[in-house]
């Protein structure tokens, strides 16, 4: 009997069709008519952004065995009448990294049918560390997590992870302030021509062992030093690969036009794609900045720059309470910022640029502390204007007490974007869907802090609030900017899309139900509606619940071997 047959005369039988002109694949072995997997009479979103179709998927292994109608019975039967059928999602800007090894489930990642993340965002990749770098996160990760750590840079990393196999599969980029923080140190300074070119040698060694871009983080410490061209001879490593220029800005609120001119210049100049982070404008005088910035990004595409951006669905953001201050500030590290913080002589021009930051987010209370350990833990999850009331202080005194008491190391989320230019971002063709998030659990060591609920609830939260509810896009647009869409710009050829011989990540969830349900008050909840999640052919969520099984493996790069397709990069 044949082992699969196609409905005749529909757009399935196309699909089909399309399929005669390859050749017999490996995965599909002929004498076998049992798959590992059968995902029934499902509603099927391909990724494509094309209309979906009602089929059925075999899943052989690790891969995607056949579209369509299937003949053969699985070892594992899924009936998906009702439900929608996608390819996994791909967090393109995830701040999952080592929490991986932390808890390997990746509870708040899978549950969201995240089947890809992309980690080393924001300049900060993991290595390539000094020795004292090493040794500082190594024992950090023994003492917190009793988590063992053996590798030193992006390499390692991802070799870390095909052992380990956790719950989803993992991509880097090379961050740039982890390789400036190695070669050049915390200074605020220009580097200098050798200095670029070790730097240059690191990202390259590192696009060798399987990175997939260079991300940086300029609004953070070191990267902010960084001066424009540093970053064009940094990026033009990329040059001749498919890989993006990833950049987390070096402003996103009065100054977001000029910094996005900045990224937009070291994709031009370096001949390189571009992949703007989590686009916004921060502040209600910035608001109206949205269609600006939607024009530059257009239009620097029209020039050759193949410029895409990220978005998460929310309308704040998450980042450490020191950047209410001014980069400058934070120049040398953490110990010389809390000493200008106390000095007599440069605090008050730090106070006034804290008070403009909050007067920018229109008040105190658009402040909330996520993550705070020690004498001020009972802070955790409160807003500053409400917690400075209750305890007689002034809001700013409060911010610089409970900086100085952690070292330095508080997180915030701040209120200061608009719901409108959130969801026309979501909704934009050049906007990918990403979380900005990181890995947590509502138990052991991952649940000790009060994160931004984007780790738990981003892509259910698109598909629920702005694809049911608001109708801000179509169901099969957002699966296709969760899915091949990033795959396209990090050059993945076989993710991203429900296709005979793909990888088999695959979501199954209810386009009726499926919802969000961490808050910025309680972050720590799951999803609804999320009812499977296959990761490489293995069955991770069944029925909304964790089997166990992992199934995630490291996600390399082919360094010059993926050319672009941006024409200036050759
Ligand atoms: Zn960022």
């Amino acid at each position: 009997m044949k082992r699969r047959s196609f409905l005749a005369g529909g757009a399935v039988g196309l699909a089909g069709l399309a399929g005669l002109g390859r050749p017999a694949t490996p995965w599909v072995a002929a004498t076998r008519n049992r798959q590992t997997l059968v995902i029934r009479h499902g509603t099927l979103y391909d990724g494509t952004g094309g209309p979906p179709r009602t089929g059925d998927i075999a899943v052989d292994g690790d891969r995607i065995a056949a579209v369509g109608e299937v003949a053969a019975t699985g070892a594992v039967e899924i009936d998906a009448r009702g439900m929608a059928v996608a390819p996994g999602f791909i967090d393109i800007h995830s701040h999952a990294d080592l929490s991986l090894l932390v808890n390997p489930r990746a509870e708040s990642r899978v549950r969201q049918g995240v089947t890809l993340e992309v980690v080393g965002q924001d300049g900060s990749s993991i290595g390539p560390w000094s020795d004292a770098g090493f040794e500082s996160t190594r024992d950090r990760y023994r003492r917190d997590f009793d988590v063992e750590i053996d590798f030193r840079d992006v390499g390692g990393f991802l070799d870390r992870i095909d052992r380990e196999r956790p719950a989803v599969s993992v991509a880097s980029m090379v961050g740039h302030g982890t390789i400036r923080g190695l070669v050049v140190g915390a200074a605020d300074r220009p580097a200098t021509a050798s200095e670029i070119d070790r730097m240059r040698a690191l990202v390259r060694d590192a696009l060798a062992r399987g990175a997939v871009g260079l991300s940086t983080g300029l609004e953070y410490t070191p990267g902010s030093f960084a001066t424009r061209d540093e970053l064009v001879a940094l990026a033009g490593e990329l040059r001749g690969t498919i890989y993006p220029y990833a950049s987390h800005m070096r402003n996103e609120d009065d100054r977001l036009l000029a910094a996005l001119e900045e990224a937009l210049h070291v994709g031009r100049v370096a001949g390189v794609a571009v992949q703007i982070s989590h686009l916004k404008a921060q502040g209600e005088r910035n608001h109206w900045k949205a269609d600006a910035a939607f024009a530059a990004i257009e239009a620097a595409r029209a020039a050759g720059v193949d410029a895409h951006f990220d978005r998460y669905p929310y309308v704040a953001y998450a980042t450490g309470l020191s950047n209410l201050f001014p980069a400058s500030a934070r120049a040398g590290g953490t110990a010389r910022f809390l000493a200008r913080l106390a000095d007599p002589e440069t605090a008050p021009a730090l106070e006034r640029a804290c008070r403009d930051k909050i007067a920018l987010l229109g008040s105190w209370d658009a402040v909330q502390i996520t993550r705070i350990g020690g004498a001020n833990a009972a802070a955790r999850g409160r807003r500053l204007g409400e917690l400075a009331a209750e305890l007689g202080e002034d809001p700013y005194d409060l911010t610089v007490r409970l900086l100085r008491d952690a070292g330095g190391s508080v997180g915030m989320i701040g209120f200061g974007m608009s719901e409108d230019n959130t969801e026309r971002m979501l909704a934009h063709p050049l906007g990918m869907v990403c979380s900005d998030g990181g890995a947590y659990a509502p138990y052991g060591p991952l649940s000790r802090s009060s994160p931004h609920p984007r780790g738990y609830g981003s892509f259910p939260r698109v598909l629920g609030h702005y694809v049911r509810e608001r109708a801000a896009m179509s169901l099969e647009s957002a699966v296709h900017k969760m899915s091949s869409l990033p795959a396209r710009k990090l050059g993945l050829r076989d993710r991203g899309v429900l296709r005979e011989g793909a990888v088999a990540d695959i979501v199954v969830f209810d386009p009726d139900t499926v919802r969000d349900r961490a808050t910025f008050d309680d972050p720590h909840q799951y999803p609804d509606g999320v009812a499977h999640v296959v990761v490489s052919g293995v069955h991770t969520i069944r029925d909304g619940e964790q089997t166990g099984e992992l199934g995630g493996r490291a996600v390399r790069g082919q360094g010059r071997a993926a050319r672009g397709r941006n024409p200036s990069g050759n």
